[in-house]
């Protein structure tokens, strides 16, 4: 999961990386009040866009105010727009810094390499991808050991590799060691601070911050679940999460997918996409249900896909192992006994393995009005497309 700026920030705090304090506005009233409370402490305060995007700078998404009035008309004009996409709800007012220099520092997963990396460079504040294209001997890409990860001495020479002097290079890597406190103790897969400032008065400040949290360590961070913005996430994923499914939705497509285990899903979504191909559809989501899929399982796995309204046919792929097809067939008997009318589409069901002629018995039997039986997954998924496509 990516965390919006102001979140970042808030992590940084706590872990000591120095910020400048800022208040969230929803409102150019908020943005108002917040600028006021702010401006007894300095003579500039920052609006910023708060969305999961890079260059809000460049898309005019950070203004410089040195009133709260000014502060109200940025954040009107802020508030709403559109950065790559993405709809700014709030911003942030922060206290401005009095920039000298700016700098540029981040931590990575670097999983080819199967270890971190730690980049930094005394050019910060433009995009580094350019940077890193233009001139890389201006970026310091520091191979960090996990184990032993960035200590005082790991940081000063992560300093010195990026050119700074030995004075403000003890306080860049003071930030450092703090940032990768943040990197490891909150299971981050990514930290990036661009800028990273110099003041005038020669303090370094987090002026920007960017973390992403892996979510599959959630369960030893209780206080990042509260970092989900509910308004941004897909509801039909918060559906298939809040029942343990391992559910994606993809853009774009029309055939429902269910199948059990990750690579048969993953074969099913480039068969379906191949077949689509000609009627002019591709997969709606990624679902597997597991080895054991019951009835439940099935029935809510069914639930969530036909509750997708881009889906037109579903494509159930189900090859029997230690769940046989015929525990399979009654879960899906099942399922539909407890959707009911909330199943509304037509199903295509492939199955194989493990007992399958008792599987298939099961399901013709059923004789349920939109459950189509194929025999071969290339003829499932050509069905599917067809009955998406019309
Ligand atoms: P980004 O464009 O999304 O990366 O947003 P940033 O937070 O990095 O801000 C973009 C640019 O705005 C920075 O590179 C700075 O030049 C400027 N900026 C941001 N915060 C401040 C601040 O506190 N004081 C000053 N003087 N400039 C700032
Ligand atoms: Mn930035």
């Amino acid at each position: 999961m990516d965390l919006y700026e102001y979140q970042a920030r808030d992590m940084f705090a706590e872990h000591g990386v120095p910020v400048l304090p800022g208040k969230v506005a929803a409102t150019p009233e908020e943005a108002y009040c917040a600028a006021e409370e702010l401006l007894q402490h300095g003579d500039l305060v920052v609006v910023k866009a708060q969305v999961k995007t890079g260059g809000r700078g460049k898309a005019g998404g950070v203004k410089l105010a040195r009133s709260a009035e000014e502060a109200r008309t940025h954040a009107q004009a802020i508030l709403g727009m559109d950065i790559k996409g993405h709809t700014v709800h709030r911003v942030l007012i922060a206290l401005g810094a009095d920039i000298a220099e700016e700098y540029y520092f981040s931590i990575l997963l670097d999983r080819s390499e199967r270890r971190y990396l730690a980049m930094c460079s005394k050019e910060g504040g433009m995009e580094i991808e350019q940077l890193a294209v233009e001139r890389p001997e201006a970026l310091a890409r520091i191979p960090i050991n996990p184990i032993t990860g960035i200590d005082a001495h790991t940081a000063e020479h992560i300093a010195q590799a990026a050119g700074f002097d030995a004075e403000c290079g003890e306080k860049v890597a003071e930030a450092i060691v703090k940032l990768w406190e943040v990197y490891t103790e909150e299971d981050a897969t990514l930290v990036e601070v661009n800028p990273l400032v110099k003041t005038t008065t020669g303090e370094i400040i987090a002026v920007d911050g960017k973390v992403s949290v892996d979510d599959n360590a959630r369960f030893r961070h209780e206080s990042h679940a509260a970092l989900v913005d509910k308004r941004t996430e897909n509801p039909l994923e918060a559906k298939a999460k809040a029942l343990g499914l391992n559910y994606v939705k993809l853009d774009g497509g029309q055939v429902g997918i269910i199948g059990n285990g990750a690579g048969l899903v993953m074969s099913t979504l480039d068969v379906v996409a191949y077949a689509g191909e000609a009627y002019g559809v591709g997969p709606a989501n990624f679902l597997d249900i597991g080895g054991g899929a019951d009835a439940t399982v099935m029935s809510n796995g069914l639930d969530v896909i036909l509750g997708d309204p881009d889906v037109r046919a579903v494509f159930v792929n189900v090859f029997g192992g230690i769940t046989a097809c015929d525990q399979v067939a009654e879960g899906i008997v099942a399922a539909l006994k407890i959707l009911g009318d909330n199943a509304s589409k037509p199903i295509v069901v492939r199955l194989d393995g493990n007992n399958v002629d008792e599987g298939r018995r099961i399901l013709r039997e059923a004789n349920h009005p939109l459950v189509i039986l194929e025999e071969t997954m290339d003829g499932a998924a050509a069905k599917a497309a067809e009955l998406a496509g019309k």
